[in-house]
């Protein structure tokens, strides 16, 4: 497939060799499965927006204070951008600076706490994030992390669930300054009540980390955080179906904390072509169909889990409340990992990722386990029926692994089904 738009021929023109590899890019969107649970397809609007002379702009500082002239037009951008995210999730300020999730995150820590503070998050072969204390990470370098699990695995799938039991039994013995909520690889709610209790009972911050499930709680799919935690950052870009980058919201009172960690705290000018692609997404998001979207996002999750349970499967947490769904490959085959598993589905054209299952036997490198999502599939029009007929897509590349011939097949009935849904009309 090829990008027919005005913009792509003058990109052809003047760069041939990044428009051919933009092209390759569009035609594997347009004829692969999108199943990575972070990745979604935004609208055109936001495509505009992302594409806009305001890339041009230095506009450090806020609106209305800027170091910089000329930011007349930039700061009723950002000004929209702000008021439409406080009013999709009822919060009192909004930082729509964030270039990613990461940067959201890093600039509530740095508002919250001070550098060897101590900070209680989630294990992150549990389903944490990088940020929240991987050794890899600059979080654990700065802070003190300290982590909290799910509980054990049981047979009537009740088990691997937060363990609330440790996260008091932690914040009691640690006594931490801020406790993170949120996960990268969680498929069940989150209630963040739980952590509030406990963070007053020891005395400390709540930050929660809606990076998956932004666009789930603004859809009212998810229980909100926001006025529960002293802090939501989160990603515009996963389940909210933006542009690439980050938000937080916080009360009024953290307002100015949270705005200095950003600028000048962490980053430099603000990328206000992103921002303005983020307030057409959260315009988006404020529409009754958004909520549609959302429910549906979550409804074919519940399918595709149902589905790939019938496909001989183990589901982590026993099955999903939003978007992710997380599968444990050993009751499916003992043999197979993580890393083979994803890489046979890319062949078939499924793409997907390698997640560590809790426990997992194996290095964060090979895994068990693999994560799908329903956030894109759902954006191009997918339904129950097709959740099922990729479930079955998925079981029979992994069963027919060794068969070249096999996966050539399914690789073009794949693309067949892309075809009959493409998430933009005839681009
Ligand atoms: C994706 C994610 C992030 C980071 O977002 P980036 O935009 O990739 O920096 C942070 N926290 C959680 C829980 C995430 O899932």
């Amino acid at each position: 497939m090829t990008i027919q738009t005005t913009e792509h021929a003058i990109l052809a023109e003047q760069d041939p060799a990044i428009a051919q590899l933009v092209n390759q890019e569009f035609d594997r969107q347009m004829t692969t499965l999108q199943l990575i649970a972070s990745e979604n397809f935004v609208s055109e609007a936001v495509l505009a927006a992302s594409g806009t002379v305001l890339t041009n702009k230095y506009s450090e500082g806020y609106p209305g204070r800027r170091y910089y002239g000329g930011n007349q037009v930039v700061d009723q951008v950002e000004d929209l951008a702000r008021d439409r995210l406080k009013e999709l999730f009822g919060a009192e300020h909004a930082n729509v600076q964030p270039h990613a999730g990461a940067n959201a995150n890093l600039a509530a820590y740095m508002a919250l706490l001070n550098p060897g503070d101590t900070v209680l998050a989630m294990k992150l072969d549990h389903g944490g994030h990088l940020t929240h204390g991987s050794p890899a990470n600059v979080t654990s370098k700065v802070w003190r992390f300290v982590d909290y699990g799910l509980t054990r695995a049981t047979d009537d799938g009740l088990g691997e669930r937060i363990d609330f039991d440790m996260v008091r039994d932690r914040a009691l013995a640690e006594r931490p300054k801020l406790i993170v909520a949120g996960a990268t690889a969680y498929s069940r709610i989150i209630d963040a009540k739980i952590f509030r209790e406990i963070a007053d009972e020891v005395g400390a911050r709540l930050m929660f980390d809606a990076a998956h499930p932004a666009g789930l709680i603004a859809g009212g799919v998810h229980p909100s955080p926001v006025g529960i935690a002293d802090v939501v950052t989160f990603t515009t870009h996963k389940t909210l179906r933006g542009p690439r980058g980050g938000a937080i919201l916080c009360n009024a009172d953290l307002a100015k904390k949270i705005d200095s960690a950003i600028f000048p705290g962490l980053q430099g000018g603000p990328l206000e072509h992103a921002i303005a692609a983020k307030a057409v997404a959260f315009q988006e998001a404020l529409r009754p169909e958004f909520k549609v979207y959302s429910a549906k996002i979550v409804e074919n999750a519940k399918a595709f889990a149902d589905a790939m349970r019938q496909e001989g499967f183990r589901l982590v947490a026993g099955g999903t409340d939003n978007h992710i769904v997380l599968v444990d490959l050993q009751t499916f085959d003992a043999e197979l990992t993580g890393k083979e598993a994803q890489e046979i589905l890319d062949l078939a054209g499924i793409t997907c990722n390698r997640n560590t299952i809790p426990d997992d036997p194996r290095s964060p490198f090979v895994t068990s386990g693999l994560r799908f999502g329903t956030p894109a599939t759902t954006t191009t029009g997918m339904g129950i029926a097709e959740m099922a007929t990729i479930a079955q897509l998925i079981s029979r590349t992994l069963r027919h692994r060794s068969d070249a011939g096999t996966v050539a097949v399914i690789r073009a009935e794949v693309a067949t089904l892309c075809t009959e849904f493409p998430p933009y009309g005839d681009r």
